[in-house]
């Protein structure tokens, strides 16, 4: 960006830039640190995640081959999703699903929140590097600075809001957003047990079925329904995932209730298209599977790998932001809701070239404005 124009952001009260003209979020359950073997007694397999001919998976549960009620292809169930979505995506996809994911509809909404997170991730790491470009005091970026955190309050509520303003720490909320970039645009490269990235199961639980370690529910219901769990690799803790459902080398992301539910988590292209164009959106209408999706990516060793403790991971744009205020930023940056309820507050007070705060009226902001 021209000199001209970065003058220009910071008398304005926000930086235009572009929006995506198309676009298709949870409660986490990290395990604990412990590293003892498993009690089930159960052959833990290696599978390589790539859908193309070059993957080797194997099939946990020796289950006989499936028939794809999409694609009409015999196929093993840990690779079901092959022949539903466009031949790029499938090329550069880089999971598989679990034998829950029986359910065309259910994988469609996964799939697409998968889809389409990817975009917001990128507009959120144009809109972080325009802010970014924009510092009075380029040379201080990295620092606490009195001008720059003034430029931020000025420039972005989003951020203002969700990270406090603190202008030394942009650099490390783009990072984060570029490190789900990496790991879902990179070439995985998996011989043997190479635990590396990328490396992801998806579980399909929409009914609550899935069972704990010990036997219990995983995803719970009601209002204190997690809206999604993810499971490191290689990780056993006495109260984790069923052992069938997790694998040696891959992550898992276990899609609870709350996420299937489009009262509750519409698609982002859903809440889109349900208004005009002009419509200002507030942030209690905005949620949606797609923030879902980037909060459980944040959780990945081969992102962030965000752990922000066991009872710290707030779900929500107004927890977020009091934790903002009132929490040391080095924790704050530790939880997966900031960074996705940045994009998406960032991109709605942006979009379709508006500027605005969708902050809603009548609740109090922790972080000031001045
Ligand atoms: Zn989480």
């Amino acid at each position: 960006m021209a000199p001209k124009l970065l003058t220009l952001a910071l008398i304005s009260s926000c930086a235009a830039f572009t929006i995506p003209t198309s676009y298709n979020a949870t409660k986490t359950v990290q395990p604990g640190s412990t590293t003892q073997a498993p009690a089930h007694e159960h052959e833990w397999v290696t599978v390589h995640i790539r859908a193309d001919s070059a993957q080797n998976v194997h099939n946990p549960d020796s289950e006989p081959t499936y028939t794809d009620q999409v694609s009409g292809e015999a196929i093993q169930k840990s690779q079901i999703l092959k022949g539903v979505g466009p031949p790029e995506a499938e090329e550069h996809r880089y999971f598989d699903w679990d034998e829950t994911c029986t359910d065309a509809n259910d994988r469609q909404m996964i799939f697409q929140a998968w889809q389409n997170f990817q975009p917001l991730v990128d507009t959120t790491t144009q809109r972080l590097t325009t802010l970014a470009a924009g510092y009075p005091e380029p040379g201080k970026a990295e620092k606490t600075n009195a001008k720059n955190e003034k430029y931020i309050k000025q420039t972005d509520p989003a951020f203002t809001q969700m990270f406090n303003a603190r202008s030394g720490f942009l650099s490390n909320v783009k990072q984060a957003f570029e490190s789900i970039t990496a790991g879902i645009k990179s070439i995985p490269n998996r011989p043997g047990n190479d635990p590396g990235p990328p490396a992801l199961r998806f579980v399909c639980d929409k009914h609550a079925q899935v069972k704990d370690q010990d036997g219990g529910t995983l995803c719970t219901s009601g209002a204190q329904a997690p809206e999604a769990q993810t499971f490191l690799a290689q990780s056993a803790t006495d109260k984790n995932i069923e052992i069938k459902h997790r694998l040696s080398t891959a992550s898992t992301i276990v899609f609870c209730p709350p996420f299937f539910d489009d009262t509750y988590a519409p698609t982002l292209n859903s809440i889109l298209g349900s208004k005009p164009a002009d419509y200002a959106f507030t942030l209690p209408e905005v949620n949606c599977k797609d923030r879902i999706m980037l909060h459980e990516y944040l959780h990945l060793k081969w992102t962030s790998d965000l752990f922000p403790g066991e009872g710290y991971d707030d779900i929500g744009w107004e927890k977020i932001a009091i934790s903002a205020k009132k929490l040391r930023i080095d924790d704050h940056l530790k939880k997966p809701d900031a960074y996705a309820w940045y994009a998406l507050y960032s991109f709605f007070n942006n979009y379709n070239g508006q500027c605005n705060d969708i902050w809603p009226k009548g609740v109090k902001r922790p972080t000031s404005r001045t």
